[in-house]
Order: C-alpha cells, then structure tokens, then sequence
C-alpha cells in the first residue's frame, strides 16, 4: 500500500522535482531510528520532508525501523494519500514539535482546516493592517513619555528603550511594523532629514496596556570615520537615545507587512535576533505571554521559540523579561542566546547566532516541516547568510535543497526577513 502512492507518482513527470511530506508513525528513539537524523518524539508523529527521487528508499527505511505512514503530502500541496486506510484529512501539526523535553502532547490535532486556517489568516490579516496613517509631510508628533537604558554595565554600546505617547492622533499598529523617526534639523546640503525605520517593539497595546502608546528599541549608531578615525555619531539613532521624557518627537507610518504574526494561536513562532532585531519579537513575546484578557481572540498554545545574538551578557536587551517568561512558559517558550565574545562555538571560535542555529539545526529542521511553523528572522543585515548555511546540512540529510525549501516557505508566507 505504501507504493501505491509513489508508483502512481512514477510516470508523472511533473512529481520528478517536488518535495513530499510523510507523516510517520510507530518510530520510537533507539540506537537504529537514531540514524534517521531527526529527533524522534516518543509517541505521536513525526514529519518527514522527502524528495520524489528518494520516496521509496525512505519508505524501506521507515518500514524496516517499524514505522507507519499514515500519509503523504506534496509540500505544497494537499493530501494525495492516507496510507493507514481512513479517508479522514489529517491536519500536520503538533504544538510544540520539540517531544518531551517541552512536555505536550505530541498527537497530531484532528482540525481539518486547521492548515489552511493559518495560512490564510496570514494573508487575510495583511489586508486589514494599518499602514502610513502619518507621512512625512504630515506626521504626528508624539510625546517621549518614557525612555531608559537596556545595556548593563560593562555592555558594548548605548541601546535604549523608549516610549512614545499616541493619545492625541489616528496612529494605531501591529505587532511586527515599523514607525518612521524624522530627526529635526537639516543634513550638510541644508535638506530636511529623512525618515528612519524603527521596529515598533511594543504590542498594538502598548506598554502601558492601553493602546495610547508606541515603543522602540534603538541601538546608537557610533563608528569610526573610515579615512579621518573620527567618531561619527548616527543622526536620527543619536537624536532618539538621548530623547527626554516630556521631548516631542515626529513620527510616521506605521509601515510593514513582512513581519506580521499569524493569528493562528497553535503557530510555532521561530524567532531569530541580532541585537536590535528583538525589537519585533518582543511585542510578539509579550502579546502571547504577557496581555491575557486583552487579546480574547488571541491565546497562544504553539511553540514560540527565541535564539538571541548579542556580544556580552550585558548586552541582553530585555534579559530580566525574557529569563522570566522562560521560567513562567517552559512548556511555549524556548530561550537560546549566542554571546559572542563569551560563549565558543564547536570549533572554538566567537558563538555567533549561526552556531547555535547550527547545533539545533536538526530540531529546527523538523519544526519547520510543520505548515503552521514560521520563522522570522530580525536584525544586522547579513546574518541571513550564516542561517542559511547552517539549515543547509539539516536539509541536506533528507536529500532537500535549502534554498528551495526555503522559497517554498516563502511561498507559503512562513519565511519573514527584516534586516536593516
Ligand atoms: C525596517 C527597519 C527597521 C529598523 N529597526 C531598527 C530598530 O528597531 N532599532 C534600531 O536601532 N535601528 C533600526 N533600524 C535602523 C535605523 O533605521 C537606522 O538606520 C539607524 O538607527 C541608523 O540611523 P542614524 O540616523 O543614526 O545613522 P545615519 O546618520 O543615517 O548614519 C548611517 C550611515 O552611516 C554609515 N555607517 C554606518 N556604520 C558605518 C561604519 N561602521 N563604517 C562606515 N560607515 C558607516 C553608513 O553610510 C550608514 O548609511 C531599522 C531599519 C530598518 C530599515
């Protein structure tokens, strides 16, 4: 029976290139199913990204380590075979993904629509966002209120978090856009400045839970002139960190679409950060860890998991909330930081948010085979590269190429990027 679906398959040439999902049953963690390489959960299903070349010789390989297909899916697609004899549609997730050490259940939910469902809502959610309330030729002017410090001693940099009051105008937004920061006064050709970007780091709420204000994250651009050696200090990134409460700051947008959360309260939300990049995933965390009655549509059951580059342990923006809601949510959220300059990878060198991505490339993997799986990924631009490399060999040992599933995701609005 388990053939059927890969003869039926074998003179259409159009399957040639496509991925195949199989759910798997019956596999248990021992000394033979180890060398399937991906984390086994001790009960319920497992998912398994499988080229078409290669569907047979897995379903061997299944069969002979005691395994079940229950079914198989194109990637993209919708089921084509229930191998276990029932006509029902299965839905393939399981909240959570990670087996035992996160203590859910690992049984697939029997939710019919329930893939489609978050898919959709994605989509249909970017309909209803706000953008570009406020231009720039008409932008709010929104008192500081609040703005303190998130680096500790002995951190590198100056990095600040700092709220804006909204109670006066229209600016309304969503976890996962960006407002845009006009500095005041002109650059060295006498022009006005233009706008900035910043991710907006609170929840449409706000900090203070009343949907009246705005906050930020903003590192303070300083470098060295690359010919005088000078210190050069970024304008509008300068402007902001040295704000006092009480200061009026202009503000427009919001803009965004690229990082929205899924309204899908069973989603598993990977979350990758480089400094700043925590901005996003911060409104994210507190929206589903943090606001309870608040969000009565919205009460979050997946897996939302966090890995954090920074340099120093003083550098952990947010650290004291995020260790807490660790230690509140073991079973929902999953910490891992990449402290360059005091942790070292396998080889030895700085432990850069690669590395750890590498070390549980394995477990990302097979979290990623889950439809209502999304991963998002914020911060310095060219950490998407490392990324990248490290799911490659994930991939790789299930005969997928990276960079096309990795589109695929896209496709499939599961893949989010904001570098800057
Ligand atoms: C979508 C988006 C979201 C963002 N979110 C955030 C956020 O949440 N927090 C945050 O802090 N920032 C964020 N940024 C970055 C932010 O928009 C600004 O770019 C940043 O604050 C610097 O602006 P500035 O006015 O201080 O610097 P500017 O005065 O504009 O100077 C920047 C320029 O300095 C030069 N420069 C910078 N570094 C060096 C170097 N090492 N050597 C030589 N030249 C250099 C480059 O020419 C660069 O364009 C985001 C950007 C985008 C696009």
């Amino acid at each position: 029976m388990h053939n059927s679906a890969a003869t039926a398959s074998n003179n259409n040439t159009q399957y040639q290139n496509r991925l195949f999902v199989y759910e798997v049953k019956g596999l248990s963690q021992n000394g033979n199913t180890n060398s399937l390489n991906y984390p086994i959960r001790r009960s319920g299903s497992v998912f398994i990204t499988v080229p078409y070349h290669r569907m047979n010789q897995e379903m061997r390989r299944i069969t002979r380590l005691g395994g079940q297909i229950v079914s198989i899916k194109p990637l993209n697609d919708d089921v084509v075979s229930e191998v276990n004899g029932t006509s029902q549609h299965r839905d393939f997730v399981s909240r959570g993904n990670l087996g035992t050490s996160h203590g859910q259940s690992n049984q697939p939910k029997q939710q019919p629509q329930a893939q489609s469902k978050s898919m959709t809502q994605t989509k249909a959610k970017k309909a209803d966002v706000p953008v570009n309330i406020y231009r720039p030729k008409n932008p709010y002017i929104g008192k500081c209120t609040e703005i303190y410090d998130l680096v500790e001693e002995g951190g590198i940099g100056t990095c600040r978090h700092m709220t804006f009051d909204l109670s006066g105008g229209d600016l309304y937004y969503v976890e996962g856009q960006s407002i845009g920061i006009i500095p005041p006064g002109t650059d060295d050709k006498g022009n006005s400045h233009k706008l900035r970007l910043y991710s907006i780091a609170s929840t449409r709420h706000g900090d203070a839970m009343d949907d009246k204000t705005v906050s930020l994250c903003v590192r303070k651009l300083e470098y060295q002139h690359p010919e005088t050696g000078e210190l050069v200090e970024g304008v509008c990134s300068t402007y902001l960190c040295n704000l006092k409460p009480g200061d009026d700051v202009a503000i427009t947008g919001p803009v965004g679409k690229e990082m929205l959360l899924p309204d899908d309260e069973d989603a598993n939300i990977i979350m990758m950060a480089t400094g700043t990049g925590i901005a996003p995933f911060r409104a994210y965390l507190w929206r589903m860890f943090k606001e309870g009655d608040l969000n009565p549509d919205y009460n979050f059951k997946g897996l939302a998991w966090l890995f954090f580059g920074i340099p120093t342990s003083p550098n952990i923006l947010y650290k004291e909330d995020l260790e807490k809601l660790e230690k509140d949510y073991p079973d929902n959220f999953r910490l891992t930081y990449a402290i360059s300059r005091e942790q070292k990878n396998s080889e030895g060198g700085r432990m850069y948010i690669q590395h750890r991505i590498a070390e549980y490339a394995d477990q990302l993997w097979e979290l990623m085979q889950n439809p209502k799986t999304h991963t998002y990924i914020c911060g310095l631009k060219g950490m998407e590269g490392g990324i990248d490399e490290a799911l490659t060999g994930a991939a790789a040992k299930h005969g997928v190429n990276w960079d096309e599933y990795r589109k695929q995701m896209k496709k499939e609005h599961r893949w989010h990027v904001e570098t800057y």
